[in-house]
């Protein structure tokens, strides 16, 4: 990885991708370190993933990994694939059951959307059968099984730590084995764990990430910034979403809000991230007033654009 001003961070044939913040938070995630640059041919997924021998992505997001170096993807898989990226340059190709499990629940809608895995969306195997699958024999039902079981591990520091040190190792030898060494138990009583302890659904969202939430209740929420080079999450390149100033907020009870955005480009886009309402947004330069569900909501400034141009932006959001 190479960076000079605003823009290489990781390469894409022509230009350079800028994704500093994001890139950190794969590695701290997955607890491993990129050690040579990715390639991305983005947008060239159907011409460079079809001889691809790790299976092209689906649910909504297309992409695929060519090896560590190298990796095909439309904006909404880039996370995704770069957390398989990350792996493969630590030598590690995996299982799909625990590659696709790590790589949903680190990188799917990172940072800019939200994410969800609910049991309702695979039929579950056992956890001794999922765990030892091949990539030859994967379904996105696997994917969909180990991204629960990902989640759930990943939100008790204990098993979490357990899992990572599961995924360092080269685990594909003697899976039962490696799984033994690094949980201190069997397939089946972490499975019954799993079973225990896990909730039916989990939501997985960067957007809030070192932010401290707002309450409206207690008054309006302004933020103001510039979407430039020297902000660590202004990202993005020709065609890629940009993300760029966040903030997080927290309404108590459904209520009528203001929200406007004064800038000279993009979009504010509102995302609610333990609540079942839909997304809002407001275009640069314009106000608008709407009732929202009673939980906590990230808002940020995106704009889809030719290249990174500074500009300022001023957030208000206001609870009537
Ligand atoms: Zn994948």
């Amino acid at each position: 990885m190479e960076s000079s001003g605003c823009t290489m961070t990781i390469s894409a044939p022509g230009a350079g991708l800028r994704l500093p913040a994001r890139l950190r938070r794969i590695e701290q995630a997955v607890g491993m370190s990129f050690h040579d640059r990715v390639d991305v041919f983005l947008y060239e997924v159907d011409q460079r993933c079809a001889n691809s021998t790790l299976p092209i992505e689906s649910d909504g997001a297309a992409g695929c990994a060519l090896d560590g170096q190298a990796i095909a993807a439309d904006a909404g898989s880039l996370s995704h694939e770069l957390v398989h990226a990350l792996r493969l340059q630590n030598g590690i190709r995996g299982n799909p059951f625990f590659e696709e499990g790590i790589a949903r629940a680190v990188g799917n809608g990172y940072p800019s959307n939200g994410w969800t895995v609910s049991r309702m969306d695979f039929s579950p195997s056992s956890l001794s059968n999922a765990a030892v699958e091949q990539w030859s024999e994967y379904s996105v039902d696997t994917s969909r099984f180990g991204a629960h079981f990902t989640s759930w591990a990943l939100e008790d520091e204990e098993v979490a730590a357990q899992l990572l040190r599961f995924l360092a190792s080269d685990y594909t030898g003697d899976v039962e084995a490696s799984f033994r060494d690094a949980f201190g138990a069997d397939f089946q009583s972490v499975e019954a764990n799993w079973e225990r302890s896990s909730e039916d659904a989990y939501f997985a969202s960067g957007r809030c990430d070192g932010l401290a939430v707002h309450d409206l209740a207690e008054g309006p929420l302004r933020v103001e910034g510039k979407v430039s080079c020297e902000d660590p999450y202004t990202e993005g390149n020709e065609g890629v979403l940009y993300l760029a100033g966040r903030a997080c907020f927290r309404l108590p009870a459904a209520a009528q809000i203001r929200i406007s955005a004064e800038a000279e480009a993009g979009l504010l886009s509102l995302l609610p991230l333990d609540c079942s309402d839909a997304g809002r947004s407001v275009f640069a330069g314009e106000t608008q007033e709407t009732a929202i569900s009673g939980c906590t909501w990230s808002a940020a400034m995106t704009t889809q654009g030719e290249d990174i141009d500074a500009f300022s932006y001023q957030i208000e959001l206001l609870s009537m």
